[in-house]
């Protein structure tokens, strides 16, 4: 057997042209819907296609209440606000996650905390959380406190990396015992699970993303998943400028964001939700491909954990160290396939540089070592 990823990849998508790293598909629905939108005027803050795409997403993820927003960001700033994050609290976090997850924190004016992610699922570790804690906090009260600044611990963002779910039950157990609101970041889980539960409804709050490169899109979009129907509904009412219902007059009680996702940007994720089970199959079946082509290849293809079903967002191998890593990139990009390092860690960001963090030893291997490659469903 020989080991040509190009080849492989070009037989997998059965083309010689560029290949994307995550491409969107649309059918005959979506241009229904977004027509829909355009010719009943409908494309913006009015329109049932918001609704209806939340109702969705209910169903499909068994969440009690959904809120769809402008973007993922837009949902995990939203999340962060319901939980009750204040200025110049702490929030931990993995320093190997997308940016978009310490934005929102900073939005709040809060800071992120950086702990490693755990080598089986890429994302939080519940031994590191625990570590951190340990070395850093304690519980007063109802409260948890860092203990060298006095800062609140008020929440802890793990993020199921590629779609791999992380140890849920760990982590929110340890939130339990420090007093601490868990927030998922299942921005890139859409159709993950954790033991047979949809990611993103096992803490109080959750973001999604609908951005172009997800599993399905609305262009942009976000969504916020609540674990009570009180948070829900306020959730509603903070991303909608807090507006009390009145057939014509303007009162707001208390200051909102304008976080609503239009119509038109809804209508074409009612249609691309019809088609979700089928992307997911597909990813099942391009993982499998790719976990069978990498054995023995001295590459370790990334595979789901033992504790849940991944949807396969990504794909990812490791490459032995960094220079075989950067070979195998040059190598693919410069023959017209898309594959990606993954995200430099947090900590190594000018803006969060300063921020507090624990021991990010598999952090930083797998920042060294990951490459992801084509992962559009086939
Ligand atoms: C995509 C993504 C988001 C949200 O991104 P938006 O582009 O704002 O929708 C947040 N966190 C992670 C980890 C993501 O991958």
């Amino acid at each position: 057997m020989s080991y040509d990823i190009s080849e492989f990849i070009r037989s997998l998508y059965k083309t010689k042209e560029f290949i994307p790293l995550h491409a969107p598909t649309f059918g005959e629905q979506e241009k229904l819907n977004v027509l829909d939108t355009i010719e009943t005027t409908f494309v913006s803050s009015v329109g049932k296609y918001v609704d209806e795409f939340e109702r969705e997403i209910e169903r499909f993820t068994g969440s009690p209440k959904a809120v769809a927003t402008v973007n993922g960001t837009a949902a995990l700033h939203t999340a962060l606000y319901m939980a009750g994050v204040k200025r110049n609290d702490l929030v931990i976090t993995q320093a190997l996650t997308f940016v978009a997850t310490c934005n929102a924190i900073h939005h709040m004016g809060a800071e992120p905390a950086f702990v490693d992610v755990s080598r089986e699922t890429l994302g939080l570790c519940p031994v590191a959380l625990e570590t951190f804690l340990e070395d850093n906090a304690r519980v007063e009260g109802e409260r948890c406190v860092h203990k060298t600044s006095g800062k609140a611990i008020k929440a802890v963002v793990p993020m199921h990396t590629f779609g791999h779910p992380v140890h849920l039950d760990e982590i929110q157990n340890i939130c339990k015992k420090w007093q601490i609101t868990l927030i998922e970041d299942a921005a890139e889980s859409l159709g993950s699970y954790y033991k047979g539960q949809h990611t993103g409804t096992i803490g109080e709050f959750a973001a999604l993303s609908f951005n172009g490169n997800k599993v399905i899109t609305t262009g942009g979009g976000g969504m916020v998943l609540c674990a009570s129907e009180p948070d829900g509904k306020r959730t509603k009412h903070i991303t909608t400028t807090a507006k009390v219902p009145h057939p014509y007059e303007f009162y707001h009680d208390e200051p909102g964001f304008n976080y609503r996702m239009p119509n038109l940007n809804a209508a074409l994720g009612c249609a691309q939700m019809q088609r979700l089970p089928v992307f997911l199959e597909q990813k099942r079946e391009l993982a499998n491909q790719y976990r069978e082509f990498f054995k023995g290849s001295g590459y370790e293809f990334i595979d789901e954990p033992a504790h849940g079903r991944s949807n396969f967002w990504l794909n990812a191998i490791l490459c032995d160290d960094k220079a075989a890593r950067n070979a195998l990139l040059e190598e693919q990009n410069s023959a017209g396939i898309m594959c990606r390092p993954i995200w430099q860690l947090m900590h190594k960001l000018p803006m969060f540089a300063q921020c507090l963090r624990g021991d990010l030893e598999v952090s930083e291997d797998i920042e060294a070592r990951l490459v992801n490659v084509p992962s559009s469903p086939i």
